[in-house]
């Protein structure tokens, strides 16, 4: 045995923890027992030795194997599991030292799960691979768990905001190349990306004369899905891991938003990577897991076609207009299971009778919404509705089958039987009854034993040694041990003795055959099913999608009317126009009510808008509500704003100023450099940008030059529109000469010394930066606060003189990277006093250079 585990484990490699199946656990030996045993927080035991050493052993049962598997593949590990391919008789009869059969049937690794207990059930799971080609570089991505299998080609700086938005739990990417450090990499030999090997797979994969009709895939996308398909093989073995055809999906399509300003807006995530308090969890009131995916899915990727957009937004506008209707349908949508992932398991072999009962009651449901909604009085149904309802069905075929076979609580094992429904199958009815039939007469037989015998305390037991057998107290055994008495003794215990009857042995044989010939019948119809279901597979994704598109729209549609959110207009135009707008996930944290709207508009004349303020006024509030409208008007939903008109966005960028403890390693100066270049090199006319506080963190000198030099770039180098925040209210005089920049301020009182915040936007300039204002309601103590106080009035009345610390930038010339420096002025006395050599001079020398630099000053 342990040499087959040795060459299992060689073919499992290194880096997977091999599973080794004996009975009823799942042993892990070696290097591989320490890992896990450390990992799980098991006991780590021996057993036997190897090269004269102990072996280090630990093992997890194998019905509770799931739960174990997840804690490892959270940690990072990937799991190879070794089944036992063979009946154990069957190894038996080649010899009492034949060791069972066993192989490696699976690996399990992050991007590649399937079952229920591994997998989030409102996120997607994707398994992602990043191939090159040709110069050219692409990504393929799926769900296994659904079959959706996607491509893109993309210019290779696009990679890390397409990853950011697939957040794939696993990425391949050939071995000899650098990775994203973000996401956990499994590199694959160079091989497993090569085109032509590719497109060999995916034809052979989806039965295909040639790529032609999936579409025009470039070779880097071949590359990509072909080994994204060969990782499936090689990881799921004999399991028929359902994928559907790639789809093409190209860059432009959605609004490409970059990690650090998913990050920063805390879409789907927050910083902190949870999913509490991102605008994702806000909005979501989905019924159903698959509605949660798919808007999770929109809201990551926000379209770019104006007339997609809109016909989001109809369907939602109808539900939106008909309450009854929607609150009717969320409730049907209640009972809807995962269609999806139901398929997906049974598909991969890992299915159980119990998926089959979800895909009857989902079925069942999805025909009754669509027989609801066909019927429903909606004020002028959009013609996407009826769309989705033709995508539901036709299912009648197989939900009658399945209503007709199953149970109504089909059970999660397959080979226990009992998920088939009385009267569906003659012959397995007669077997069960007379399974049935034999335990009464087992209980008749008992009642007869004991009145023969006398012994009231008689029983006739079942257990999985012995099978059936008469047991009787130890006291009794004589009466029964005699060669007359039609008994068979068995076995003796301390305090029984059991025996057999040849009755006993016949009604038993009976009801063994009967059951297992049950068991066997049931199976097969369990086999039957699954293949009825798969068969019947791509009507099933058609409508769990549809029922998904209906639970995101029906779903937005109730907060429209909860939280009087209105439908945005979006078009091809160049207009930003919010009236009354609102940050949907800080007013969601506040009291009802209290959450100040404000308008904002960055349409062509004044598409920059700088916004000053002190710190706490609500600035980043206010750049952030505006992103968000935008992305979830461009995801189709209806929007925190009495009135929004929104041309598409086809790129957003949000920068927040780095602190200093967030620029670890360069300096601030540097990264805010870097990170603006990278914007002015990518947005364009159509982009939204929002910058906040660029420049913080740095000397007051340094930030404020910074924001200046980044404030006038996107004003003169770029048409996009922009917000742009900061505390320092020298900025302001930009205005004058920066032709269609806005200015805007966040209004705050003072009131006894003390600072109110408005949160009211309005435009012009903050009069001053309520720098002490803040800082007391910040808990500086009341000495250090006036202290400051007195230092602030003798800078301001040098104020009045120099003009402050902008003194000089009003008049300088319009930035431009060829610009030369602002040098200081030579000074002659300084220079003068640096070439005095003062212990070489003389007393008479000394009273010269006094006289010459007199003259100097
Ligand atoms: P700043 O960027 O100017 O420092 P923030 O945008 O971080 O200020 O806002 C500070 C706090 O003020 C927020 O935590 C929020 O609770 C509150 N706030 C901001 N905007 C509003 C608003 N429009 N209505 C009500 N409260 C707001």
């Amino acid at each position: 045995m342990m040499a087959q585990y040795l060459s299992l484990k060689d073919e499992a490699g290194e880096d997977a923890l091999l599973f080794f199946r004996m009975g009823d656990f799942f042993e892990l030996f070696f290097g591989d027992a320490v890992r896990a045993a450390e990992a799980l927080d098991i006991a780590l035991t021996k057993r036997g030795q190897h090269a004269g050493e102990d072996i280090p052993m630990c093992g997890v049962p194998v019905h509770s194997a799931e739960s174990y598997l997840a804690r490892l593949i959270a940690k990072g590990f990937r799991v190879a599991i070794a089944d036992q391919t063979e009946d154990p008789a069957e190894a038996k009869k080649r010899g009492s030292k034949s060791v069972v059969r066993r192989e490696i049937v699976r690996v399990v690794t992050p991007g590649t799960l399937t079952e229920e207990a591994l997998l989030d059930a409102r996120r997607s799971n994707y398994l992602a691979a990043l191939a090159e080609a040709g110069g050219a570089t692409a990504l393929a991505w799926t769900d296994m768990s659904t079959g959706a299998f996607r491509t893109m080609p993309l210019a290779a700086e696009e990679v890390p905001a397409q990853l950011a938005r697939l957040a794939p739990a696993e990425l391949l990417i050939a071995e000899d190349r650098e990775g994203p450090e973000r996401w956990s990499l499994t590199p694959l030999p160079r091989a497993h990306f090569d085109s032509a090997r590719g497109e060999a797979a995916l034809k052979d994969r989806f039965r295909l004369g040639s790529l032609d009709a999936l579409g025009d895939f470039t070779r880097a996308e071949i590359a990509a899905a072909g080994a994204l398909l060969s990782y499936v093989d090689a990881t799921q073995f004999e399991a028929g891991v359902r994928l559907g055809a790639p789809e093409r999906e190209l860059p432009g399509a959605h609004m490409a938003i970059d990690a650090a300003t998913r990050d920063s807006l805390e879409i789907a995530r927050t910083q902190k990577g949870e999913r509490r308090g991102s605008l994702l969890a806000c909005l979501d009131e989905t019924k159903t897991a698959a509605g949660a995916r798919l808007l999770s899915e929109d809201i990551s990727a926000p379209l770019t076609d104006a007339r997609e957009i809109a016909r989001r937004l109809d369907l939602v506008a109808a539900f939106e207009a008909g309450p009854s209707v929607r609150d009717r349908l969320r409730e049907m949508l209640k009972g809807v299971p995962d269609l999806e992932r139901a398929l997906g398991r049974l598909s991969a072999g890992r299915g159980s009778p119990r998926d089959l009962g979800l895909l009857r009651d989902g079925l069942g449901a999805a025909e009754e919404i669509k027989a609801r909604l066909a019927a429903a009085k909606l004020l002028g149904p959009p013609p996407i509705l009826a769309e989705l309802l033709e995508l539901i069905g036709p299912n009648g075929e197989l939900l009658a089958a399945l209503s007709d076979a199953l149970v109504p609580e089909p059970g999660i094992s397959a080979n226990e039987g009992g998920f088939i429904a009385e009267g569906y199958d003659a012959a397995l009815d007669e077997h069960r009854s007379l399974a049935r039939d034999a335990r009464q007469h087992i209980a008749a037989l008992e009642a007869r034993y004991r009145e023969a015998t006398g012994v009231k305390a008689l029983r006739i037991k079942h257990n999985n040694v012995l099978g059936y057998f008469i047991e009787v107290g130890a006291n009794h055994a004589d009466a029964l041990m005699t060669s007359d008495s039609g008994f068979a003794h068995r076995q003796t215990l301390a305090s029984a003795v059991r025996f057999n009857s040849e009755e006993l042995a016949g009604l038993a044989m009976r009801i063994t055959q009967a059951q297992s010939r049950a068991l066997a019948m049931e199976a097969e119809h369990f086999q039957r099913l699954r293949a009825a279901v798969i068969d019947h597979g791509p009507v099933i994704e058609n409508t769990a999608a549809a029922l998904a598109r209906l639970d995101v729209a029906a779903s937005h549609a109730g907060l429209a009317a909860t939280r009087g959110w209105t439908r945005p207009v979006v078009d091809d135009s160049d207009r930003f126009v919010i009236e009354g707008g609102r940050h949907p996930v800080v007013e969601s944290a506040m009291d009802g009510g209290s959450f100040v709207a404000n308008d904002c508009d960055l349409t062509r004349a004044q598409h920059v808008w700088l916004v000053t303020g002190p710190n706490m006024a609500g600035k980043s509030t206010f750049l952030r509500q505006n992103a968000l409208l935008a992305i979830l008007a461009q995801a189709g939903c209806f929007v925190p704003a009495a009135r929004a008109e929104i041309g598409i966005v086809d790129r957003l960028f949000s920068r927040v100023g780095a602190s200093d403890n967030l620029a670890e390693g360069r300096s601030t100066f540097m990264v805010e450099m870097v990170e603006t270049a990278a914007i002015l090199r990518q947005a364009t006319n159509r982009s939204l940008i929002i910058l906040d506080e660029v420049g913080r963190g740095t000397s007051t000198y340094d930030g404020l030059a910074i924001a200046w030099a980044v404030l006038e770039a996107v004003h003169d180098e770029l048409e996009s529109r922009c917000l742009f925040a900061s505390h320092y209210h020298e900025l302001t005089g930009l205005a004058e000469r920066l032709k269609r920049l806005e200015l805007a301020t966040v209004r705050v009182r003072e009131w006894k010394g003390d600072l109110v915040f408005l949160h009211e936007v309005i435009r012009g300039a903050a009069d001053k930066s309520y720098g002490l204002a803040v800082a007391r309601l910040a808990g500086l103590p009341a000495h250090t606060v006036s202290r400051a106080g007195e230092v602030l009035d003798r800078l301001e009345e040098r104020r009045a003189e120099t003009g402050g610390i902008a003194a000089g930038l009003a008049d300088l010339p319009l930035f431009s990277a060829s610009a030369p420096p602002v040098a200081d002025a030579p000074d002659a006395l300084r220079e003068r006093l640096d070439a005095v050599a003062a212990d070489d001079l003389s007393p008479r020398a000394a009273l010269d250079l006094i006289y010459e630099l007199k003259r100097l000053a």
